[in-house]
């Protein structure tokens, strides 16, 4: 008999079972708190609906359309320019329930109910953990819509199909469609942060509409059907929106030159285009282009905000449905003391960002009805762009650390969602570009100040760290020469304040008084799992427990 006859090589034990499907909002306690407390509890119906969608058949296609990339066709058979991008099923498939569950428009919808935005963003929070990509052309034509709002005429024609519960993939011109998408294109060769260089030019047609020429070298989702556009106009730099086709039926004068091949974001397509001549009608006056489209980046850096939040909490729930089920040294792991201090600390990062997530959307949710909620949304939304989209990568990182060499392999979703997390810290404005436009809110909008400070009183009292913290805070800003260079420093305390106080007063006693204590006091490393002997890891893990 052959050893190989005597022995099996061996048998598959102790691998751990797939996490399978979960509703991705009942199974997230942090969340559903978080819903309730600004203020979108009303649409829990909705939440549940879609968390059951999120959490089961999207999560299989959201590994699809990302390992088939969206591939360019900027030929037919026939030698004709078409510009067009061809998306596996999967993607469609994902376009398709994100815009039936209304992560695109539910805020619209429902824009006479407070808490329209807040329910809204428990949607879009739900979509990233299942397909990241996809949400881009949805957060874009979720966030267009106060910057069309300018146009009288134009948000007649294009609202009533952008707000639509509908998913129309057709590339037809936008009036024989049944639902529309958009995108935005700012960011040239020569600069995106600084896009007062545009250099794209715009030239005023007898007609009153215009005619672009020149070039983006970021433009995302390049089969939507319209985008906001930048270009220097006569007055100065102007805001545009620019149609796939024009309105005579042609082709709008858009030219794909590739698809960026991207570290992550691998369902999603992203462009360079260039505009020869493309037809398009001016938003807002002539000169004031970036105050108008920076309503819309307002939103998207929101959006930034929420989907790194969404992918923090899937990380971790795949970090302790691993530690759950894997033994090493005769124990489970969620049994070895420094692992569970890992895991909650985990939790207690991503129930943080969920909670200052939470209560941004309510900020955006009251802007119109509350001037200090509206100066609160100014600045807080740069806090949390900075410092949730910083944290996300961290986080996603030490969470694959979790699952040992599993979480680095590509059936693991970790590995996906890791190359996805950095990029809501860089597109829509950078980790610099956020703290210095929190140093420009305080600077030359001084009821942003009185709006974050109302916001850390509010929580007076309940913690000695975060009382300290308040009175140093209100002298961070004293040393006006060495602003700039302090801007990081500066937002990251005063986004770790902000987040202390949401979760005294509304989250959990225990997680406020272990951030407190871990984030505030400095009783914490640098690394994740360095939480002191007595933080209520045991609080948080059954908190952060899909249940
Ligand atoms: C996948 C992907 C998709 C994208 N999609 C789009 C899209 O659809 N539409 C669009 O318009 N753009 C898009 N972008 C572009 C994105 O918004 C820009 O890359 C981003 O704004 C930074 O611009 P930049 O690349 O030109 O970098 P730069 O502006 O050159 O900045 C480089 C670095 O310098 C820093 N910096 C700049 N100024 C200062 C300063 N004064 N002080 C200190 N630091 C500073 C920045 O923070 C950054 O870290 C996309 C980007 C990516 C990666």
């Amino acid at each position: 008999m052959s050893i190989s006859e005597r022995f099996s090589t061996h048998e598959v034990e102790n691998q751990v079972p797939p996490l399978g499907a979960s509703n991705l909002f009942v199974t997230d306690r942090a969340l559903r708190e978080a819903v309730t407390r600004e203020g979108g509890g009303w649409a829990e119906a909705a939440l549940v609906d879609f968390g059951a969608v999120a959490g089961g058949e999207m999560m299989e296609l959201g590994v699809a359309a990302n390992r088939h990339k969206p591939a360019l066709q900027a030929y037919d058979a026939t030698g004709h320019r078409v510009d067009e991008i061809e998306f596996h099923p999967a993607y469609h498939r994902l376009m398709q329930l994100g815009m039936q569950h209304g992560v695109h428009a539910f805020a619209w919808r429902h824009a006479e109910t407070p808490g329209a935005h807040v329910a809204r963003a428990a949607l879009m929070f739900m979509h990233y953990q299942a397909d990241s990509g996809t949400c881009c052309p949805l957060t874009m034509s979720y966030a267009v819509v106060p910057a069309l709002r300018h146009d009288a005429g134009v948000a007649a024609e294009w609202l009533p199909r952008l707000t639509s519960f509908d998913y129309d993939p057709r590339s037809l011109p936008a009036g024989a469609k049944r639902a529309c998408t958009m995108g935005m294109g700012m960011t040239e060769k020569q600069g995106g942060s600084d896009v007062r260089a545009n250099s794209t030019r715009a030239l005023r047609q007898a007609d009153g509409r215009y005619e672009l020429v020149g070039h983006k070298w970021f433009f995302s989702a390049p089969m939507s059907d319209g985008w906001l556009v930048l270009a220097q106009a006569e007055g100065g730099i102007t805001c545009f929106l620019m149609p796939r086709w024009r309105p005579d039926g042609a082709r709008n004068a858009i030219r794909i030159q590739r698809l960026k091949d991207k570290l992550g974001d691998w369902s999603n397509a992203s462009s360079e285009v260039e505009f020869e001549g493309a037809w398009a009608t001016r938003i807002g006056e002539e000169g004031r282009g970036v105050a108008t489209i920076l309503e819309m980046v307002s939103l998207t850096r929101l959006d930034c905000m929420i989907g790194s939040a969404g992918l923090m909490r899937q990380a971790t729930v795949q970090a302790l449905h691993h530690a759950t089920h894997r033994r090493a040294f005769g124990k489970r792991l969620l049994e070895q003391p420094l692992m569970r201090n890992v895991l909650a600390d985990l939790v207690l990062e991503g129930e943080a960002a969920t909670a200052l997530t939470l209560r941004v959307a309510r900020a955006v949710d009251a802007r119109a009805r509350d001037p200090r909620e509206a100066a609160l949304a100014r600045i807080a939304t740069a806090l949390g762009k900075y410092w949730v989209c910083k944290r996300a990568p961290v986080l996603v990182n030490e969470a694959q650390e979790c699952l040992g060499g599993a979480g680095y392999v590509e059936e693991s979703t970790l590995a996906r969602h890791y190359r996805q997390a950095p990029l809501n810290s860089i597109w829509e404005g950078c980790g610099n570009i956020q703290c210095l436009d929190v140093l420009r809110a305080l600077a030359r909008e001084p009821e942003t100040r009185d709006a974050y400070f109302a916001e850390l009183d509010a929580a007076r009292g309940l913690d000695a760290d975060l009382d300290a913290e308040r009175v140093r805070l209100g002298h961070v800003l004293d040393d006006r020469a060495t602003l700039e260079v302090r801007a990081r420093r500066i937002a990251e305390r005063m986004a770790l304040a902000l987040q202390a106080s949401v979760l005294l007063r509304g989250g959990d006693a225990e997680v406020a008084a272990a951030f407190c204590a871990s984030r505030l006091r400095g009783d914490h490393g640098a690394a994740f799992g360095t939480l002191a002997p007595d933080a209520p890891i045991e609080a948080l893990l059954a908190r952060g427990a899909a249940a």
